[in-house]
C-alpha cells in the first residue's frame, strides 16, 4: 500500500514538473563533500496533491470494510441458528409470522376461488332462466285461433299496428305490477326457496331531520288484534341516547304523506335497529341489555321479556355498520328469530329461534359468518341472508346459511344501496319485499324466491 501512494506522489510530482512554469534545480556541495541537487515546483495551490486525499479515501475504505466484516460475522452467528441467541429467535419469529400470514393468503385465495365458480355458476343459472323467460314470451305472442306461432320481435312496430289483438294484450300486460309478473314468471307466493333476486329500491319516505339518519320502519306480516292491519306502517328513529317513540301509519300512504296516526311511547328504551314487528307485538331488545321485549301493540303492553343467553349488547358484536346493532330480531314464513353472536361463538353469526309468545329460545344454529364483517342480514323461508357492504351503492347479498340443512353457502345476488348508508333490513313475507333505511331513506325491494318448501 505505502508502495502504491509513493507510486502516486511520484506520478503527480513528474506531472507538475512538465505542466507548470517556475520550476528550478538547484545544486550545491554539503559538508560532506557530496552534491545535493533540490528541484523546486511552484504550486499555487499546496493542497491540491491528491496524495493525502487517497489516504484519507483509503483510511475510510478501510474502515467501512471492517464494519462491514462485523456485520458479516453478526449475521453469520444468527444464521448459524444458535437457539439461545436473541438473533435466532428473532428470525424463527419472523418467520413463523410470514408462514402464518401465507397460510391465510392461500385460505383467502382458496374462499375467494369458491366464490368466483359460486358466481359464474349462477350467472349461468339466470343466463338459462333469462332464455327460458324469453321462450316463454314467444309463445304468449300467438295469433288468435292460429296455431302457428308468431316469431316476429314483439317490439316490432309494424306488428304492432297490423295486429289490433296484440295491442290489447300488450295493454293489459302493462297495467300488471312488476311484482305481480315476477310471481307469473314460474313462480308463485308459496314458492319459499332461495333468494334469486332483489328489484331496484323503491322510495316511500325521506326523514326531515337528523333523528331520522337511521331507524327501523316496517310492516306486520301477521297482524292478530283488531286495531292494526297488514296495511299499517311502523316506524321508530334510532338516533338518540332514549328512544322510546314508536310512530303508527295507518297506511303507506300516510307514510309518504307525513303525519302518523299514533305515537306510542314504549315503557323501556330500545337499543339498535333490530327491532321488528309481528302477530301485533313490537319485539325489541332493551338498550344496553340483552333482554328482549314483547310490547303488545293492541293493549299497549309488555307482554313477556326474557334475556338472550350470552348475546352480546350495546356495540359488542355489531353489523360492520355498528350502531349497536348486536341484536337483530327477524320474521320469515318459519316464525321470529334472533341474529346476533355470543363470546363462545367468538363474533360469528348465532341464529335462534324465538317463541313468538314467552321469546323462550328453541333451536340454536352458530354460523361461520362474521358478523362485524357483514353490513346486515335478514331471515326468508328459514335461510340466514347477508348483505355485503352498506355503503356500496351496488353491493351484493354474499351469504346464505340454510336453518334446514345448517350448511352455508356464498352467493352473490345484486343488491342497491342507492343512499349509500344502510342502517337496517328487514324481509316481509306477506308483501315479498325487503324493508330498508337508507341514509335517511325508507326504501322497499321487491325480493323474487325459487321454487321450494315452506
Ligand atoms: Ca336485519
Amino acid at each position: 500500500m505505502r508502495l502504491q501512494v509513493s507510486l502516486l506522489c511520484l506520478f503527480c510530482l513528474t506531472m507538475r514538473s512538465q505542466a507548470e512554469d517556475g520550476a528550478s534545480l538547484h545544486g550545491s556541495i554539503n559538508p560532506a563533500g557530496r552534491c545535493h541537487y533540490t528541484f523546486t515546483v511552484a504550486s499555487p495551490q499546496e493542497s491540491s496533491c491528491p496524495g493525502g486525499d487517497i489516504k484519507s479515501e483509503m483510511d475510510g475504505v478501510l474502515s467501512r470494510l471492517t464494519l462491514l466484516e462485523a456485520l458479516v460475522s453478526q449475521l453469520l452467528a444468527g444464521a448459524d441458528g444458535g437457539t439461545g441467541s436473541k438473533g435466532g429467535e428473532d428470525v424463527q419469529k419472523a418467520t413463523a409470522h410470514v408462514t402464518g400470514e401465507r397460510n391465510k393468503l392461500q385460505q383467502d385465495n382458496a374462499y375467494l376461488t369458491q366464490q368466483v365458480r359460486e358466481l359464474q355458476r349462477r350467472l349461468e343459472e339466470q343466463n338459462r332462466e333469462a332464455e327460458s323467460l324469453k321462450q316463454k314470451s314467444c309463445e304468449q305472442t300467438q295469433l288468435p285461433g292460429g296455431s302457428q306461432r308468431d316469431t316476429r320481435p314483439v317490439s316490432d312496430p309494424v306488428h304492432d299496428l297490423a295486429n289490433g289483438s296484440y295491442q290489447e294484450m300488450k295493454a293489459e300486460v302493462t297495467e300488471v305490477p312488476a311484482s305481480q309478473l315476477i310471481l307469473d314468471g314460474g313462480h308463485n307466493a308459496t314458492d319459499c326457496g332461495d333468494l334469486l333476486s332483489v328489484g331496484d329500491p323503491v322510495l316511500h319516505r325521506k326523514a326531515d331531520s337528523i333523528t331520522g339518519k337511521y331507524g327501523v320502519w316496517l310492516q306486520d306480516p301477521e297482524p292478530r288484534g283488531p286495531h292494526y292491519t297488514k296495511k299499517t306502517v311502523w316506524r321508530i328513529d334510532a338516533v338518540g341516547k332514549d328512544i322510546r317513540q314508536l310512530f303508527a301509519y295507518e297506511d303507506l300512504d300516510q307514510f309518504s304523506r307525513g303525519f302518523p296516526m299514533k305515537v306510542v311511547v314504549l315503557p323501556e328504551p330500545l337499543e339498535s335497529t333490530g327491532a321488528t314487528v309481528y302477530r301485533s307485538s313490537l319485539y325489541y331488545q332493551r338498550k344496553r341489555s340483552r333482554t328482549l321485549i314483547r310490547y303488545d301493540l293492541d293493549s299497549e303492553s309488555v307482554a313477556s321479556r326474557s334475556e338472550l343467553p350470552g348475546a352480546g349488547f350495546h356495540g359488542q358484536y355489531p353489523y360492520s355498520w355498528g350502531g349497536y346493532t348486536d341484536i337483530d330480531l327477524a320474521v320469515d314464513e318459519q316464525g321470529l328469530w334472533a341474529i346476533y353472536s355470543t363470546s363462545e361463538a367468538n363474533g360469528a353469526i348465532v341464529i335462534s329461534r324465538l317463541d313468538p309468545d314467552s321469546l323462550a329460545v328453541g333451536k340454536s344454529w352458530e354460523t361461520t359468518i362474521r358478523k362485524n364483517t357483514v353490513a346486515n342480514a335478514f331471515m326468508a323461508c328459514g335461510r340466514l341472508y347477508t348483505l355485503a357492504s352498506y355503503t356500496a351503492a351496488n353491493t351484493v347479498v354474499n351469504h346464505v346459511f340454510d336453518t334446514a340443512t345448517g350448511v352455508r353457502r356464498p352467493v352473490a345476488v345484486p343488491f342497491r344501496n342507492r343512499y349509500k348508508y344502510n342502517s337496517m333490513l328487514d324481509y316481509n313475507y306477506a308483501h315479498r319485499k325487503l324493508y330498508a333505511w337508507d341514509n335517511f331513506h325508507m326504501v322497499t325491494y321487491d325480493v323474487r324466491l325459487g321454487p321450494g318448501s315452506r
